[in-house]
């Protein structure tokens, strides 16, 4: 199956799983190649970076410039701009190869900044400052963001209620006050979104704006987390004034770029990182096991049977999810003949990618609870020295964690999921419009007359206030 079944590590070679237990049939001769610079990168420089940038809390800015090196910033966006047009598949292997081999913190980087991309991409047609954007992105090492998460409505992202747009003369006046940006301060753009200028209350009625650092107020060096500490994942605030062009897409397009172009890429590189730091547990782990002996029996952590067991359970839920994942990235490239972003010049409304929103939260979450369970079982296999920082899987252990809880968390998504299985699509009501009547009808039937008496005085005098 494999040409080249050696993994390497520098001049040695690689201490974890070997590429019998990856899923190579996926990946084109290509993605092969990209991998092994990937793995040569991680090696040299993010990898190094990772262990120095957590205990310094630093911003690995070397290993973003790393990534541009590799043009993998604009991989996705169309060959007009002189980008890689990589595939979902690439786009897969390449965030699972960074946070395992090199680092947890730079794939939520190199994450968020995608995710932005394909917020970019989804509309660069026609708009010149997108497009020069995306040209000067890889050979100037731009790295970008996307700052959406509000702290009124938490993990549910696409809800931001403290934002707001207007129209002016010199174009739209933006403000925005994200809870969380990774790259918060470090970033030379960033992509925000917000109610659209015109808004009525319909907070489904949202629109996109690219910014630059003048224009935002970041909170570098502030962040202060339990994991992912070169994340640098804070606060920021928006209040500019920003030339016409710099909206994405028009007015009101914001939930069409979440259900096209966020959504997608973000739930396929949450697959990406979350399994590949379970992957990277699996690999210090073997190392670990391998290594270590215990003289009263003459025998290494690796030959004691619960070992395997414990090590062979943890390697096979990896496996599901990563052909889980590798599976969606095949049918995502299969609906848009191989990832292309050129089909929304002609049909600003195709959806292909929007077809497989259950699926992508079902890979998130898939991902994001492998990455906590295998952490801490392969933590466990590796005894009181695993717990120690030499071993590095302490901080894969805290770096997994943030899995579960970035937005839709794990809890949010498997209700989306099974609402939508149990009622149907439109039942998942993204926005909080539709009236739960059943819920209604029996808090109603709890009351006593004078309770309900109450309550239609009170309901009257709303509707005489709004003059209904
Ligand atoms: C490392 C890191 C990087 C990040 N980077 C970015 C970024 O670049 N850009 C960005 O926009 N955001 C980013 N975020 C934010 C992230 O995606 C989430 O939005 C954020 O973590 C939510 O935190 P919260 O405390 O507001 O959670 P909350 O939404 O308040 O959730 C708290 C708890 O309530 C549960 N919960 C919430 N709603 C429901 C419900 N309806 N039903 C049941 N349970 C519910 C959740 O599961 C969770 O257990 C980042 C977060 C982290 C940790």
């Amino acid at each position: 199956m494999d040409a080249d079944p050696v993994k390497m590590w520098g001049d040695e070679e690689y201490f974890g799983l070997g590429y019998e237990f990856d899923p190579v049939w996926f990946l084109s001769d290509e993605d092969r190649a990209l991998e092994r610079e990937i793995i040569a990168a991680c090696h040299d420089v993010i990898r190094p970076l990772a262990i120095e940038c957590d205990r310094s809390g630093a911003y690995p800015r070397a290993s973003v410039d790393e990534m541009a090196r590799l043009r993998l910033l604009a991989m996705i966006a169309p060959e007009q701009y002189g980008c890689r047009a990589s595939s979902h598949t690439t786009v897969l292997m390449a965030t699972e190869a960074i946070a395992r081999y090199g680092c947890p913190s730079t794939a939520i980087i190199f994450m968020m900044h995608l995710v932005a991309v394909a917020g970019l991409a989804f509309r660069a047609h026609g708009n010149a400052e997108i497009e020069s954007l995306l040209r000067r992105m890889d050979p100037e090492a731009l790295i970008g963001t996307a700052s959406y998460t509000d702290p009124e409505t938490g993990g549910h992202f696409w809800y931001p209620k403290t934002s707001s747009a207007e129209r002016v003369a010199e174009g739209w006046k933006v403000r925005k006050t994200g809870a969380f940006t990774t790259s918060s301060g470090y970033a030379d753009w960033y992509l925000t979104q917000t109610t659209s200028p015109d808004f009525d209350g319909d907070y489904a009625d949202l629109s996109v704006f690219l910014l630059y650092p003048d224009e935002v107020q970041g909170s570098p060096g502030r962040w202060d987390a339990m994991g992912m500490h070169a994340n640098n994942s804070g606060p920021v605030e928006i209040d500019a004034v920003i030339p016409e062009n710099r909206i994405v897409g028009w007015p009101g397009d914001g939930a069409r770029s979440n259900d096209e172009a966020i959504d997608p890429l973000a739930f396929l590189m949450y697959a990406g990182a979350y399994n590949g730091i379970a992957l990277a547990c699996l690999d210090v782990a073997r190392r670990h096991a391998l290594r270590t002996t215990h003289a009263q029996y003459g025998r290494r952590i690796a030959d004691y049977a619960t070992s395997q067991d414990s090590y062979g359970r943890a390697l096979c839920e990896a496996q599901a999810s990563r052909l889980f994942a590798y599976g969606l990235a095949r049918a995502l490239d299969d609906a848009t003949d191989g990832g292309d972003w050129t089909m929304y010049a002609q049909h600003p409304d195709a959806a292909p990618r929007a077809a497989f929103t259950s699926w992508g939260l079902e890979a998130k979450v898939l991902a994001a609870g492998l990455a906590a369970r295998v952490s801490d079982s392969m933590l466990q296999l590796c005894g009181g020295r695993g717990y120690t920082r030499a071993a590095e899987i302490e901080r894969l252990v805290r770096d997994a964690k943030a899995g579960w809880v970035m937005a839709p968390s794990n809890e949010v998504s498997q209700q989306i999921v099974g609402r939508w299985a149990l009622f149907g699509a439109d039942s998942v009501d993204w926005w909080n419009q539709k009236v739960d009547e059943r819920a209604l009808h029996n808090e109603l039937g709890k009351m006593d007359d004078e309770q309900k008496r109450r309550l239609v005085t009170e309901l009257g005098a709303e509707l005489a206030q709004t003059g209904a």
